[in-house]
């Protein structure tokens, strides 16, 4: 019996690369049946704005598996990534990429004889990349970077029972909660509060920027670490350069129902239908799904196949020795299969030691969205709201013009720009651009009534541009808003 996944082989060098790739499978007898699926640049020219025709999305929602080349995203036109959609829509929460040293393929560090192998856990579905962006005015973007417990508990769970399966024994968190302190600050306490569910896995939490520099100076002193979605994506192609491109890096985005696993780089339309393109970032994520659906002795094959062409020296153009003449997409396979069965002689012979086992479909029993067990929140008090504004006024005539219109106890408490308090007090030296935050609060108001409230943004929107509304709330002592900078 096959195992069927479903197979997108996408654009540019994508159908030559996902050919290449099969190719192995087929001769190291993986018992896997591929259905492929349409799901490409191609699909958003016939009409559908997703990048996938329903008959892709039945296939990849019935097999539960997606094998994709990587895929265009036509520009312009406000069509979606295909590649951020796929991963949302079926919330893969968790994206896994693992980077390691790989003879043949040479590096500063690599011949510095630092040896690198550590893998980055990036949650995949909030943060920015929600892409939920306006334009106040045509000058000034704003971009929601939404970040839930819920979510964060789902992805960071993930991270330790991986670390727990994989015989880790140190998870770091990388963030931004020094200066983003809300969501940032969520992600982190998230991540401490579920590491103690995990006593036997020593964590600690570094700072994005200070992780960025460690990495580059220290490779050899991270194995596994996880980070919200965009400083995840980051960090991962930092990753990738360390070990030699995105051309040796495999993904995989896990989610409780639909899995996809992935080359991470593009589609190089420059180099496509030449047959040169290295296949290697995609055959190593395909090992990491034959290992996912229990075919450990064929990844174990397959893998030992590839580290034992590597250090005879066999490269495509893109990267080893020079002196070497490269060879094509296909003939870089051919090297691969020929060499089945062999070992590498220098690097470790991998042999997971984990038996093969038969990988059990998760069971779709689904007939509508599923909502996160409702959460009792406390009733939080309602403070006041930030107005954001357009407005070529000077701060200090636009919170006379405002406060004239609010009823009595309600004040401006600040007017900031760009996150920097301006209004009561300011330095001659912050610039503004003619975009405002007002805060208008309620000192002693226990409850703000939150219609009247919004009946009063609409007296003001009479006489100023009002383009967004943020209600100022707070649980107990705990202020649900952050100050401006110099507030
Ligand atoms: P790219 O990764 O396609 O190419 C960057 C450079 O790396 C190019 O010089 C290319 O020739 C080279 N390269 C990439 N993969 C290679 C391989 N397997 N073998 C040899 N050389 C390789 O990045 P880009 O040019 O920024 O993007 C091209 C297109 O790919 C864009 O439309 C982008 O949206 C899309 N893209 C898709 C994915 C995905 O599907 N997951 C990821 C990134 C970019």
């Amino acid at each position: 019996m096959k195992t069927k996944i479903a197979v997108a082989k996408g654009d540019g060098i994508g159908p030559e690369i996902m050919d290449a790739v099969i190719s192995i499978f087929d001769a190291a007898n993986v018992p896997l049946e591929y259905l492929e699926v349409e799901m490409s640049k191609s699909v958003f020219e016939k009409g559908f704005s997703t990048g996938m025709t329903p008959e892709a999305v039945a296939t990849i929602e019935n097999c539960a598996i997606l094998y994709k080349g990587p895929m265009e995203t036509p520009k312009g036109g406000g069509v979606k990534s295909i590649n951020v959609t796929a991963r949302k829509v079926w919330n893969t929460y968790a994206n896994v990429r693992k980077f390691r040293t790989l003879k043949g393929v040479d590096t500063i560090f690599s011949n510095a004889g630092i040896p690198i192998n550590m893998t980055i856990l990036r949650e995949n579905i909030e943060d920015t990349y929600g892409g939920i962006e306006f334009l106040h005015n045509p000058d000034t973007a704003i971009s929601y970077r939404l970040i839930s417990r819920q979510g964060t508990e789902q992805f960071i769970r993930f991270c330790f029972e991986y670390a727990k399966k994989q015989g880790h024994k140190r998870l770091t968190c990388g963030h931004k909660a020094n200066i983003m302190k809300m969501t940032d600050g969520l992600f982190l306490s998230v991540f401490y509060e579920i590491s103690k569910e995990y006593p036997e896995i020593t964590v600690n939490d570094v700072i994005v920027d200070d992780l960025a520099m460690k990495l580059v100076r220290f490779p050899d002193s991270f194995e596994l670490v996880c980070l919200p979605n965009l400083q995840g994506d980051i960090i991962s192609d930092l990753c990738a350069g360390l070990v030699g491109g995105l051309g040796f890096a495999p993904s995989s985005n896990i989610g409780d129902s639909i899995c996809i696993f992935e080359a991470v780089h593009g589609t190089a339309p420059d180099i496509a239908g030449k047959g040169i393109a290295n296949p290697t970032s995609l055959l190593l994520s395909g090992i990491m799904m034959l290992r996912h659906l229990g075919f450990i002795s064929h990844a174990d094959k397959i893998e030992n196949s590839l580290l034992h062409t590597l250090e005879q020296g066999i490269h495509t153009g893109d990267f080893g020795d020079k002196s070497i003449p490269s060879v094509g997409t296909q003939a870089f396979a051919d090297a691969i299969i020929k060499n089945l069965g062999q070992n590498p002689t220098e690097a470790p012979v991998v042999n997971t030691g984990t038996p093969d086992f038969e990988w059990k479909k998760p069971e779709n029993t689904r007939t509508e969205i599923k909502i996160f067990p409702e959460t009792k929140y406390e009733k939080a008090t309602v403070k006041g709201a930030d107005l954001f504004i357009t407005t070529e006024l000077h701060p200090k005539e636009t919170a006379a013009l405002i406060q004239s219109i609010l009823p009595e106890g309600l004040t401006i408490q600040m007017i900031s720009n760009r996150g920097t308090q301006v209004w009561p007090t300011a330095s001659v030296f912050t610039d503004s651009i003619p975009h405002f935050r007002v805060r208008i609060y309620h000192k002693d108001a226990d409850t703000l009534n939150r219609s009247e409230l919004i009946r009063t943004i609409a007296k003001v929107a009479e006489v100023i541009d009002v383009e967004d509304i943020e209600i100022l709330k707070e649980w107990g002592s705990f202020r649900g808003y952050s100050l401006a900078q110099g507030q």
